[in-house]
């Protein structure tokens, strides 16, 4: 996953762009980096590895001058973890245009042998953003105007849409015109609009999360529409235009169960009231199934599960108790590149209160169950402090299959639910008793904010995805994210020195 911004302002817009990325760092801590441009047409950037506090000094700040960029924070799901991967991406021709990106292109091979061969474009490497920039790069230019107009621009994103397949939020830095954004066919990733009043003109602010406009006084507009671009030119006059011939909204329901912060707005949908209602679901399932259950307390894996816990934990009326205390400074877990380290480092991240655990019949709830390694720790360390009975709640359905739009997610023979069953699942991690959330249920509790949603990006929990899919991508990709093969990529780096 990523985070992206753009800022379009009077002045400059540098620091708002780092406010931004420290409000967006959940999307991603791998990298960091940002591009603006000046009144000049000159473009400053800046992009390294790390956390965003650590890629921005003061030194940098201070070269970071112009009144429109944007930016970005990475989290690697396509391509490798490197310098070179971090965004934004550049090219010098046309106009010298910096691209952010969003999301996962499932054709990205076959495009990148097309512009190798038929467009004379070198890549540098395999990061489908930039294949992406490249794309649209190429449709832009072949339309051979020195000042492109909106118009020129919204043609090459059409373009970029017939080409491109799979997830991509996008925001583009056009050098010395303006900054574009654009979402694609189905509007996985999200991406959403705000403005507020210059002095003399309008500003405006573009990202991946809402939850960033208000703190800089912005208020949103609205959530840009699948297949729909926007141009701010430079002097800060908004174009939109429907870009796509076959648009239809199927947001990633993933956002609203464990990536967006909750006081975000994603689609029109509250992410904290939709955990809510996943807590409230959750309890709904239990009473049904088991109306005479012996839950003594209800405890939450902070941080994302923690709404739905509460919520739930009112709705059956029985205590909520912070059994586990995490040190936010450890890092991601999840991102750890081996199975012993992960394990490893869950203990380190979640310190446990024994008192609440000991003698209690305890439902833990957690957001979701990936590879099982969080829920399997988690739960020994609740017998350990002396649980009677564990139970274990995921408001997420079961994760059987890999996720090809942008979530890092392991390789589909890594998750825990892959090939078990339910009860199955429940002996592997230990618990007393499993209970997931159904996929009915969960998309009915965050439909409930937007009922003018149709239909949600699933296929982690069904398999079906929804954009084509390249022949052998699945089975491609399936071995390029198993562990074994990360390890022997990483040997065979360090004997080659
Ligand atoms: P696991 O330990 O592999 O079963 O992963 C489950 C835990 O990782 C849960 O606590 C989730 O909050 C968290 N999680 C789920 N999906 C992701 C993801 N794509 N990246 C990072 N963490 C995740």
């Amino acid at each position: 996953m990523c985070g992206i911004v753009g800022i379009s302002a009077e002045t400059n817009v540098a620091a708002e762009i780092y406010d931004s990325l420290l409000m967006l760092q959940h999307r991603g801590q791998d990298a960091a980096g940002m591009a603006v441009c000046d009144s000049d047409d000159k473009v400053q950037s800046r992009k390294s590895m790390g956390y965003v506090r650590d890629v921005f000094q003061q030194r940098h700040m201070e070269k970071l001058t112009g009144n429109y960029g944007i930016g970005h924070v990475r989290y690697p799901t396509a391509g490798g973890a490197g310098k070179e991967f971090a965004q934004p991406m550049y090219v010098n021709s046309p106009y010298g245009i910096s691209l952010v990106h969003n999301g996962n292109l499932t054709n990205s091979k076959k495009l990148g042998n097309e512009l190798f061969h038929a467009e004379m474009r070198h890549l540098k490497t395999d990061s489908d953003s930039e294949v992406l920039l490249n794309i649209f790069a190429h449709e832009l230019g072949k339309q051979r105007e020195i000042y492109p107009t909106a118009e020129h621009i919204f043609k090459a994103v059409n373009k970029t849409h017939i080409r491109c397949d799979g997830a991509y939020a996008v925001l583009a830095l056009i050098t010395g015109h303006g900054i574009l954004a654009f979402r694609d066919n189905n509007g996985i990733r999200p991406l959403s609009i705000g403005v507020r009043e210059g002095k003399t003109r309008k500003e405006y602010i573009i990202a991946s999360e809402d939850s960033l406009f208000l703190s800089m006084g912005f208020t949103k507009l609205r959530d840009i529409e699948p297949g729909e671009a926007i141009f701010i030119n430079k002097q800060g006059k908004l174009f939109s235009q429907q870009c796509s011939e076959n648009p239809q909204k199927r947001p990633c329901i993933f956002e609203y169960v464990y990536f967006s912060r909750p006081d975000s707005k994603i689609d029109e949908i509250s992410v904290y009231k939709a955990r809510m209602r996943m807590g409230s679901s959750l309890a709904k399932q239990i009473k049904e199934i088991n109306p005479d259950h012996d839950i003594d307390v209800v405890i939450p894996i902070p941080d994302s599960s923690t709404t739905a816990a509460n919520q739930l934990a009112v709705d059956l009326n029985i205590p909520y108790r912070e059994g586990f205390v995490k040190n936010r400074y450890i890092g991601r877990t999840f991102i750890m590149p081996y199975q012993e380290e992960r394990k490893k480092s869950v203990r380190r991240k979640l310190n446990i209160l024994d008192l609440e655990f000991k003698d209690k019949n305890v439902l833990l709830v957690d957001d979701s169950i990936v590879r099982g390694t969080t829920s399997k720790k988690i739960i020994e360390m609740a017998r350990e402090a002396g649980a009677k009975k564990v139970y274990f709640a995921s408001a997420a359905p079961a994760i059987k299959y890999q996720n090809l739009y942008g979530i890092d997610m392991p390789a589909t023979s890594e998750l825990i639910a892959s090939n078990r069953s339910n009860d199955e699942v429940a002996k592997e991690i230990d618990a007393d008793w499993l209970i997931y959330q159904t996929l009915e249920d969960l998309i009915e509790t965050v439909r409930f904010g937007n009922p003018e949603i149709n239909e949600f990006e699933t296929s982690i929990f069904t398999g079906e995805y929804i954009t084509p899919l390249v022949e052998n991508y699945l089975e491609e990709l399936e071995i390029s994210r198993k562990d074994e093969l990360k390890m022997q990529r990483e040997k065979s780096k360090s004997n080659r020195g």
